[in-house]
């Protein structure tokens, strides 16, 4: 049975995970970090040889100067440790690409104008396109035989009407500018809501979702018959819901009042609003397990945190609720969508009219990255948590491509 390699490269770092596709599951992952910065560090993973015993982990130094050398001691780790290339068939490497504009609507088979298009993207994601380029390029080298396909982060909100994705502001900016709502964690949304109508039996043409990724990044999405109708994350993943360290939502006209009175550069905002704000700046720390710590020691600054986060999600859902006209499921995802019942609760508490509501016993006594309902049985509307799977979905979609 064939495999794909998906790669996700970041600045300094590369995730790999080599997936079975008969099976749809990972035979090894790892990642190489501190790419160019001296003595780099391989951790490459392969799962027990039968179900329930541990992965065995190794770890390697040595020096990676680039994404290239980064890939060439990924290939090394798999000829050493296993399992062996050369004995599979590598159907694809599938690469994760943040920003594909309004150019990709879907996965691509990568050739030298596809990389031509990731680099001029590159100023709507200035940190992650030139990352993920690299590691295209790399892999290109190290896999010279093997189809290497791009898949967007943007590519699942393409199908926004220009109603959700148009910005009400000068004409010259749409279009010189690239102006417009584009939406992120595209792969995850995907997934996820594809999962939901696969588990409730139906037709995904037929269903509508809204979900909730809910990671250290978070977005909502409302999913008409398969296709993402509107998004909270815009331009750039800073708009939309509260995050770990991301502020979502601020009025527009908060850089300009800041510059003008706090003596702060516009770059300077931009990096607190992305970098020093969220649920960091509200609680003092971006990792739900900790702010909760606090709320349960009487802290009133996470308390505000978490009410701030879950009045937010709220917020969204009702948007979502009328941009869709008919909810089929609403599906929680990612680290905090998963684990946290806490936000869960909060996220849908007070919306008992809307046919949205949530089972205390299931919620809280969740096993574990199982895909499950929370609503109480016979519920209007499924309340569901659906662990998400990037990686999957970009190898799904990377074989879909070269099928077709
Ligand atoms: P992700 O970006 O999807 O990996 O999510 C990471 C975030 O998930 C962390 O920053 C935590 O805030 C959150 N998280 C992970 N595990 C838990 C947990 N058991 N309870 C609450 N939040 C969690």
């Amino acid at each position: 049975m064939s495999h794909v390699l998906v790669l996700n490269s970041g600045s300094s770092s590369i995730k790999y995970q080599l997936l079975d596709m008969g099976e749809g599951a990972p035979v090894a992952s790892g990642v190489v970090e501190r790419i160019g910065e001296g003595q780099s560090i391989l951790t490459h993973k392969v799962p027990g040889n039968t179900p329930g015993t541990p992965a065995r982990k190794h770890e390697r130094r040595e020096a990676c100067p680039d994404h290239e050398a980064g890939l060439k001691a990924v290939l090394d780790a798999f000829s050493t440790i296993g399992p062996d290339l050369d004995g599979i068939e590598l159907a694809a490497v599938g690469h994760r690409v943040v920003h594909g504009g309004a150019r990709f609507g879907g996965a691509v088979l990568v050739d030298d104008q596809v990389e031509r298009d990731i680099e001029e993207l590159a100023p709507l994601a200035p940190l992650h396109n030139p990352a993920n380029l690299a590691g295209i390029q790399g892999a290109r080298k190290a896999f010279p035989n093997v189809p290497q396909v791009a898949v967007f982060d943007t590519a699942f909100h393409q199908t926004l009407p220009p109603a959700a994705y148009t910005y009400a502001v000068p004409a010259h900016w749409r279009t010189e500018h690239k102006v417009r709502r584009y939406g992120f964690h595209g792969t995850s949304h995907a997934y996820v809501s594809r999962r939901a109508a696969e588990i409730l039996g139906r037709d995904v043409a037929d269903t509508n979702v809204i979900v909730l990724h809910l990671g250290n990044g978070a977005s909502a999405t409302a999913i008409q018959g398969g296709r993402s109708v509107e998004t909270s994350m815009g331009l750039t993943p800073l708009e939309g819901l509260v995050m770990g360290t991301r502020s979502g939502d601020v009025d527009p006209s908060l850089h300009a009042y800041l510059v003008r009175n706090a003596g702060m550069s516009a770059a300077e905002v931009d990096t607190a609003l992305n970098k020093q704000s969220g649920v960091l700046a509200l609680a003092g720390a971006n990792d739900m397990r900790e702010v909760w710590r606090m709320v349960d020691e009487g802290d009133a600054d996470a308390k505000l945190a978490v009410d701030v986060y879950c009045h937010r999600l709220r917020k969204y859902i009702g948007a979502y609720y009328a941009a869709l006209g008919r909810v089929d499921a609403l599906v929680f995802t990612a680290g905090v969508g998963e684990n946290d019942e806490r936000v869960r609760a909060g996220a849908v508490a007070g919306l008992e009219r809307l046919g949205l509501t949530i089972d205390p016993a299931k919620n809280e006594n969740l096993e574990r990255g199982t895909e499950q309902a929370i609503s109480p049985d016979g519920a209007e509307i499924p309340v569901m948590v659906i662990p998400t799977n990037e990686e999957l979905e970009i190898a799904v979609q990377s074989l879909d491509l070269l099928n077709r």
